[in-house]
């Protein structure tokens, strides 16, 4: 049950770039509230000053957010509504919010969302990959091994993958992308969505590397990344694993008729968690096999 007479918690979203995109009902809850907890005050200084708005800022980010959460709740109970924002979009997403949020429903006041832009949604609304199932795995690890252990993770997912990606390491990423999906998986990289150079670049992830490497812009700004799902005969393959014999088999059935031995190994290895070498063994047992059937 909401307090009665309590403020209320609004998590508001902001533009990712365009100030046009900051909704009607933004700007009346930014200016009508009592507070607004900013991730960076001066940050969101520039946005509230364009629009002449002149509410009290705190800031709430990654390091103070638990103790600012009780702040908040103190500032709720005492009548005073707040407003949660971020630098951009929507805030809790790869963005602080989660904890207060949690804070705040579990003393049991209200949260309101004043919903607008997101990186990840604009994205995928005009990535043209499938939009029916998704998955949202914000930042990958910044370091290659473990980037690569996310992202091995991730090869059966069968839904298309939605990740931000820091512009100096989305090439290293492809490539990683390319070498646990294999290089034939569908992809785009979104950049400066709804900015002056905002550019989606379309197409399998080897001509998006081959794009990478020929066009200086297209590691520039703030980037999204989508990677089609795995194709649905490796994602039931790999959920029906009855063991690594069979599953192995199976998926190196399906990749060897696609791709040359050794990337099919390496492949159905990640796929199924078997090892290197026995993925190896197994593809050119099956690979002799076929041969002396045709
Ligand atoms: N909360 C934000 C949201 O709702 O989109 C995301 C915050 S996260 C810290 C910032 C990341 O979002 C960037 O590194 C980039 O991957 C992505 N991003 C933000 N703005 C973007 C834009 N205009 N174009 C493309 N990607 C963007």
């Amino acid at each position: 049950m909401a307090h009665e007479a309590a403020g209320r918690l609004y998590v508001v979203a902001t533009p990712i770039g365009n100030l046009g995109d900051l909704s009607p009902r933004a700007r009346a809850v930014l200016s009508d509230c009592a507070l607004v907890a900013a991730e960076d005050t001066r940050h969101t200084g520039v946005l509230l000053k364009a629009f002449g708005i002149q509410t009290p800022q705190l800031s709430l980010h990654d390091h103070n957010e638990k103790q600012r959460a009780s702040d908040i709740i103190q500032r709720l109970r005492q009548g005073d509504s707040v407003a949660l924002v971020s630098d951009a979009g929507t805030p809790a997403i790869s963005d602080p919010g989660f904890e207060l949020v949690r804070a705040v429903a579990a003393a049991g006041f209200e949260i309101i969302a004043i919903p607008g832009p997101c990186a990840a949604i604009a994205a995928l609304s005009i990535g043209a990959l499938p939009t029916d199932r998704f998955c949202f795995d914000g930042f990958l690890p910044a370091r290659g091994a473990a980037r690569r252990k996310r992202l091995q993770s991730l090869a059966t997912e069968a839904r298309t993958l939605v990740l931000y990606e820091a512009p100096h390491r989305v090439r290293e990423t492809l490539e990683d992308c390319a070498a646990v999906f294999g290089d034939e998986r569908s992809a785009a990289v979104s950049r400066e969505i709804t900015k002056m150079h905002e550019m989606t670049y379309r197409g399998s992830l080897r001509e998006l590397l081959a794009r990478a490497g020929a066009d200086a812009d297209f590691g520039r700004g703030e980037i999204v990344l989508l990677i089609a799902g795995a194709p649905q005969q490796i994602a039931s393959v790999a959920r029906g694993a009855d063991g690594h014999g069979g599953a192995l088999d199976r998926v190196l059935k399906i990749l060897l008729t696609e791709l040359p031995l050794k990337q099919a190994a390496r492949l159905a290895a990640q796929i199924t968690e078997a090892r290197d070498n026995e993925a190896y063994k197994r593809a050119l047992h099956l690979k002799q096999e076929f041969a002396s059937h045709s």
